[in-house]
């Protein structure tokens, strides 16, 4: 049995105050969120829209909801009334739709542009070319619900930590690009998420500002 709280409070502590920890609670229980509730953890990663339904009415009111996985525009409905931000907008489709949707609640949600810097062909996310074509369309300002607040990007899953720390040091210097260039004027681009439990460490010397961690929290998880 994984000590949450334990585990949260180690974490909080370790962390650099300007590093964010999204407590990814997929696949977990309430009450194993609301041991890490109790510990002072208010941030919750989910991946799934229906499993992000039913936490966020079980959990009290207070929980800061992140969507963290590949997300379909015929879940929006559920999902963007729930979130503060979506960490995984992978096309200008699926971005165009979450500002749709956030019209209608007349709310605005942050997100995060997913970058694919991995090996996998399974991961998704848009090439450094592809964020800044969309950066430079115009299409941005146009949106007036969506934030978008930095990028988001995930390693390769390897245990060779140099190639960890090339693709995060990837990720980190598209992330300067945009802010040296079309994002410089917008106050609000400023996030780099990345990092998960086994790479975490790598991330934040590579520049993290908000790392994604469940096993290290909840324990293993059962699919
Ligand atoms: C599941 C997941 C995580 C957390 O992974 P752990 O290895 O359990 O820390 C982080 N980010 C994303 C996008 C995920 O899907």
């Amino acid at each position: 049995m994984a000590n949450i709280a334990e585990n949260i409070k180690l974490l909080q502590s370790t962390l650099p105050a300007n590093v964010s920890l999204i407590a990814v609670s997929k696949f977990h229980p309430v009450d194993a969120l609301m041991q890490a509730y109790n510990a002072g953890q208010r941030v919750f990663g989910e991946s799934r829209a229906q499993e992000l339904v039913q936490k966020a009415s079980a959990m009290p009111s207070d929980v800061e909801w992140h969507f963290i996985g590949h997300l379909q525009t015929n879940k929006l409905k559920m999902v963007v009334p729930l979130v503060k931000m979506i960490h995984s907008i992978d096309s200008e489709k699926l971005l165009i739709a979450v500002n749709e949707e956030a019209t209608k609640v007349n709310k605005i949600v942050n997100v995060l542009l997913e970058v694919h810097v991995a090996q996998e062909e399974t991961k998704f996310g848009f090439s450094e070319a592809e964020c800044h074509e969309i950066a430079e369309s115009g299409l941005l300002d146009s949106l007036k619900n969506v934030r978008v607040c930095g990028v988001m990007g995930m390693a390769t899953n390897t245990d060779d930590e140099d190639e960890i720390r090339v693709e995060f040091m990837k990720i980190h210097s598209i992330f300067k690009a945009l802010k040296k260039g079309v994002m410089a004027q917008c106050e609000w681009f400023k996030e780099i998420s990345m990092g998960m439990s086994d790479d975490w460490h790598i991330a934040i010397d590579e520049g993290s500002t908000m790392v994604r961690i469940g096993s290290s929290i909840f324990g293993v998880r059962e699919y």
